[in-house]
């Protein structure tokens, strides 16, 4: 009894300060922790079995972070269409929430996301871990008072969310609202972060002060980082996650690219054929999620893109660090009407079973064309649907048009664009 709890009190410290170790040591705690997630998919996730077969293999084979070359490299097609037994834990009843995405693919994706995710303690020490590698204490910040601009966002205490549109429509409204609940952070993507420090800048008695913010989901330039420190009189802390694994990496105070959470995740950069490439060279940001027993994401293809490296930082962490390349900020503006490209994947997401990738596109000011790749389900009743829901973002002046298609065209970079404005070349 005694000895048990003493084992998971080490456990527990070992998890919480993994970050602050040499590479050896994460790497070995990560090993670790890669064999008994794979074991388990072998054991309780359909798919997971299926794939280790296909490769000839069972879970003994992967004993080490690199024996994950051995897997296929997977991403969101590979979950579609299948029914969620196949690809979730069959051994019990899975209580995290269902959760939907399109992520900035276009491709609507619904999945089961970590109990990581709904954990305050661990999300926190996520999300502000540069204030944990400064020694605040794990419960403190839990307790942080902290504002979440999103679409949506789970309710806990000490947080107020802040919908994307209702902060769109009245920005100043929003500000009052920040301003009253006197937050300790805030957390947003960088578009909507220049424009809370527009709104304090054009009126200086309108000036709210919060000492941290950290920028999510886009790139952030270099000049928007300065114009929001100088203007809300904070630091700002970059980071970067996906909806379906949350955080993956967030700055430290050197604010010299991004210190990936060991504990939490393995992320590799590959090539276009999924080979490793060396350090500093651009590829693919795949991930393994050590901490989702829910619906195992390993060799997961973000749609990213990013360069790494293994180079010990100046604030004394060996922890690798990322650069992620290419994540757009997305506005479409119809009349007095802004609309963030994640309002739009959020109505989106409800298509799944009807739609394999879209995009939006601002044709003229007054028309939106829907560009669709259908899947079988998709019907008359789906187009309308799509329409009613695109009209009540844009506002009844617009015109809405669906064109079914059979390809969307990427970005150099690889990745498709959900919002497009070619209003600005008509
Ligand atoms: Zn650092």
């Amino acid at each position: 009894m005694i000895l048990d709890r003493i084992r998971k009190r080490i456990d527990y410290a070992r998890f919480y300060t993994l970050y602050e170790q040499s590479i050896p040591t994460i790497d070995t705690w990560q090993a670790a922790s890669l064999q008994r997630l794979i074991h388990y998919a072998e054991k309780n996730v359909p798919m997971w079995n299926a794939i280790l077969k296909s490769q000839g293999i069972h879970a003994d084979a992967i004993r080490s972070t690199r024996d994950l070359r051995l897997l296929p490299i997977i991403g969101k097609n590979d979950f579609l269409g299948k029914p969620s037994d196949e690809y979730t834990d069959n051994s019990r009843r899975i209580l995290t929430r269902e959760s939907t995405t399109s992520g900035s693919t276009g491709k609507p994706f619904e999945f089961f996301p970590s109990n990581k995710y709904f954990d305050p303690l661990y999300s926190h020490f996520c999300t502000f871990r540069f204030l944990a590698h400064k020694r605040r204490s794990l419960q403190s910040l839990s307790k942080m008072r902290n504002v979440r601009i999103r679409v949506t966002s789970n309710t806990i205490p000490n947080r107020l969310y802040i919908g994307i549109s209702e902060f769109l429509q009245d920005t100043g409204a929003a500000l009052t609202k920040i301003r009253d609940f006197k937050p300790e952070a805030i957390y947003a993507p960088p578009s909507l972060l220049l424009k809370l420090a527009q709104a304090v800048g054009k009126n200086p008695d309108d000036a709210i002060s919060v000492p941290y913010v950290i920028s999510t989901a886009e790139m952030l330039q270099m000049s928007v980082r300065a114009f929001i420190e100088a203007t809300l009189g904070c630091e700002v802390y970059d980071s970067y996650g996906t909806e379906e694994v949350g955080t993956i990496a967030v700055e430290c105070e050197r604010h010299d690219g991004q210190h990936l959470l060991p504990e939490s995740a393995i992320v590799e950069i590959v090539d276009m054929n999924g080979d490793s490439i060396p350090e500093d060279q651009e590829g693919r940001v795949i991930v393994t999620d050590l901490l989702n027993y829910n619906m195992p994401f390993i060799r997961y293809d973000t749609g990213d893109r990013g360069v790494m490296t293994t180079v010990r930082c100046k604030c004394g962490l060996y922890t690798p660090r990322i650069w992620i390349k290419g994540r757009y900020a997305g506005f479409l503006q119809f009349y007095e009407r802004t609309i963030h490209r994640m309002q739009f994947e959020t109505k989106m997401n409800c298509y799944m079973s009807s739609v394999l990738q879209y995009q939006v596109v601002k044709r003229t000011p007054d028309e939106l064309l829907m560009r669709i790749i259908p899947v079988p389900g998709f019907n008359m009743t789906t187009e309308e649907h799509i329409k009613r829901d695109m009209r009540e973002l844009t506002g009844e002046r617009v015109n809405i048009n669906v064109e079914l298609v059979s390809s969307i065209t990427p970005m150099p970079s690889g990745k498709s664009q959900t919002t497009v404005d070619e209003s600005i070349q008509a």
